[in-house]
C-alpha cells in the first residue's frame, strides 16, 4: 500500500533513494508550490540503469505468463487506491476528479488487456533442407520518458508493455507532474523483483541523459513533437530503438446529415476533455455548410455552460491547465484570435486572479492559415471552418504534418467510414473520438510519432525479431 504521507522517494533497485537535489511541484488550481519530490541527477541514473541491466536476464527469463502475474498484482494495487491516487493526480495536474478517477482505473486495465496478447514464435520456413523460426526476443532495458498531461495513463502503459515483454525498465515523468508516478514506484518496489522497476523523477536534463545513455536499449517517449525530434536525434548515437507518441492537431469532419446539437455536446467534450489538454483531442473542426450555424451555435452553448473551476470541486467540467508555460501559451493563441478574423462565439471573457484558468474558447472561420488551425493548441480553444465539397474538406484536414488521429461524424456510418479511410493519420474514428483499446494500435502517422504503443504491434515495438534457421540433415 501507498504511504501518502511518507516523503517522496526515487525507485533505484527495489529501495526508495533519496537524492541530493528536489524538484518543486505546483498545484495548477492554485499556481502555488504544495509538494516537494527527489530530483535524480547522472549518479542516480547511472545507479538505476546498472540495476536494470543486472535483473534483465532472470526477468527475461520468467516468461510472459509469470510476467503478467507481477503485472496483474500491480492492477490490482493501484485498483486498490484509485481513490488517494486520483485525488493526488488532480493536485498536480489539475484535471476534474471524475477524469482522474477514469484515467487511474484505465491505467490497470489497459496493463491486462496488453498482458493477454500472446507473443508467440513463428515458424517461417519448414521444408525438407531447412527449418527457420522466428523469435522475439526483449531488447534490455528500456527508458520511459513521459508528459504531464496524462502522468498515470502514459506511464503504465509503456512501462507495463516493456515489462511484460521481458525488458527491464528507467522511468521518468514530467518534472510538472512527478508525484503520482512516484508513489505507483512505491506500489511497484514491493511488487517487482529488485532493479527490474527504477523510476526517477528529474528535470528535461534527465530525459536528455538517459536517450544519450548506452546502457539502455530503447526510448519510449511521449511528448511533444519537438522534444521528440531531440529524442531521436540523441538516440541515435547508441542506434536505440524509439517509440514516440508526439503531439497531434486532430481534425473532424462533420457531415451535412448530422443533429447538430447532438453531435456538439460530444465534438465539446472530446475537444475539451483535461482542458483540451490531451493529444488525441479534437484539436480542428470542418462542418458542412448546411449544419455550420446550428453547429458553431451549440458548441458556443457548451462552452458558456461548461463550469471552470479546481478539478477537487463538485461539478468541475475543466480544470485549470497544467503549467505557466502552457498557460501563457494558450493566452497567446486566445490574443491571436481577438486580432481576427474569426469570430468569438465564446470565451472572449477570461479569467482573473489564482490559477491557470481557462475559459473555453469556440472561434468561427480563424482562417485556414491561423495559428489555431495549423499548429497544436493543447487547450480548450475550439476553431470551427466550414466546408461545401467534402474533397475540399479532406484536403484541408490532411494538409498538416500532424497525423496522430482524426473523426468523421455522420448518420451514415458507410458514407462516414470511406471518408475516414482518407484521413492521413495514425487512427480515424466514426462518430466517435479518443477510443482505444489495450489490442489496438495506437500511435501517429507523419510528425505525430513513430511506432505504435498497445497491441501485438505495440508489444513487438519492445522486442527485436531474432531469425533461428536449421540446416536439416
Ligand atoms: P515535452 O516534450 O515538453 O516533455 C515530455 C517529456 O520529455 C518530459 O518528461 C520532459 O522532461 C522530457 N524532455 C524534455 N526535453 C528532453 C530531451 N531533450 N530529451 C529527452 N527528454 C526530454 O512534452 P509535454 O509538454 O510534457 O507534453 C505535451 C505534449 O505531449 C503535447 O504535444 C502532446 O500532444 C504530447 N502527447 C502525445 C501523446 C501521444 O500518445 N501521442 C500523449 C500525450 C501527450
Amino acid at each position: 500500500m501507498i504511504d501518502f504521507n511518507a516523503p517522496y522517494t526515487l525507485c533505484i533497485n527495489g529501495q526508495a533513494q533519496p537524492a541530493p537535489n528536489q524538484l518543486d511541484v505546483i498545484n495548477p488550481a492554485t499556481g502555488q508550490v504544495f509538494a516537494h519530490c527527489p530530483a535524480a541527477g547522472s549518479a542516480e541514473l547511472d545507479a538505476a540503469v546498472s540495476a536494470a541491466r543486472a535483473a534483465a536476464t532472470s526477468w527475461r527469463d520468467l516468461g510472459f505468463d509469470v510476467r503478467a502475474g507481477y503485472i496483474a498484482r500491480l492492477a490490482e494495487a493501484i485498483s486498490a487506491q484509485v481513490e488517494p491516487l486520483a485525488r493526488l493526480l488532480v493536485q498536480e495536474q489539475g484535471k476534474p476528479l471524475g477524469q482522474a478517477r477514469d484515467e487511474v482505473g484505465r491505467a490497470g486495465a489497459l496493463s491486462m488487456g496488453m498482458t493477454r496478447i500472446k507473443i508467440e514464435t513463428e515458424v517461417l520456413v519448414d521444408d525438407a533442407e531447412r527449418h527457420i523460426e522466428l523469435h522475439w526476443a526483449p531488447l534490455g532495458v528500456v527508458g520511459v520518458i513521459t508528459p504531464w498531461n496524462a502522468p498515470i495513463n502514459l506511464a503504465v502503459g509503456p512501462m507495463t508493455a516493456a515489462l511484460y515483454t521481458g525488458n527491464c525498465i528507467v522511468l521518468k515523468p514530467s518534472p510538472f507532474t512527478p508525484l503520482c508516478t512516484l508513489r505507483i514506484g512505491e506500489l511497484m518496489r514491493d511488487i517487482f523483483p529488485a532493479g527490474v522497476v527504477n523510476i526517477l523523477a528529474g528535470g528535461d536534463e534527465l530525459g536528455a541523459l538517459m536517450t544519450a545513455h548506452p546502457g539502455i536499449d530503447k526510448i519510449s517517449f511521449t511528448g511533444s513533437v519537438a522534444t521528440g525530434k531531440k529524442v531521436m536525434a540523441s538516440a541515435a548515437g547508441t542506434l536505440k530503438r524509439v517509440t514516440l507518441e508526439l503531439g497531434g492537431n486532430d481534425a473532424a469532419i462533420v457531415l451535412d446529415d448530422v443533429d447538430p446539437v447532438a453531435v456538439a455536446k460530444k465534438l465539446f467534450f472530446a475537444a475539451t476533455v483535461n482542458s483540451g489538454q490531451v493529444c488525441m483531442a479534437i484539436k480542428r473542426i470542418y462542418a458542412h455548410e448546411t449544419v455550420y450555424d446550428a453547429l458553431c451555435n451549440a458548441l458556443a452553448a457548451e462552452a458558456r455552460n461548461a463550469r471552470i473551476g479546481n478539478g477537487l470541486a463538485d461539478g468541475t467540467v475543466l480544470g485549470p491547465i497544467q503549467n505557466c508555460r502552457q498557460y501563457e501559451r494558450v493566452k497567446g493563441f486566445i490574443d491571436d484570435l481577438r486580432k481576427g478574423p474569426g469570430t468569438m462565439l465564446a470565451g472572449a471573457e477570461q479569467p482573473t486572479g489564482e490559477g491557470y484558468f481557462i475559459n473555453p474558447v469556440v472561434v468561427a472561420e480563424p482562417g485556414d492559415s491561423s495559428r489555431i488551425v495549423t499548429e497544436e493548441q493543447f487547450g480548450p480553444v475550439i476553431p470551427v471552418m466550414k466546408f461545401s465539397d467534402i474533397d475540399d474538406a479532406v484536403r484541408r484536414a490532411n494538409y498538416t504534418r500532424y497525423g496522430l488521429a482524426g473523426s468523421v461524424w455522420s448518420a451514415d456510418t458507410a458514407r462516414a467510414a470511406a471518408i475516414a479511410a482518407r484521413l492521413e493519420v495514425g487512427t480515424a474514428w466514426v462518430n466517435q473520438h479518443r477510443h482505444t483499446m489495450a489490442t489496438v494500435p495506437f500511435g501517429g502517422a507523419k510528425e505525430s510519432g513513430m511506432g505504435r504503443n498497445y497491441s501485438l504491434l505495440g508489444l513487438r515495438g519492445n522486442m527485436e525479431p531474432r531469425v533461428v534457421s536449421i540446416l536439416k540433415g
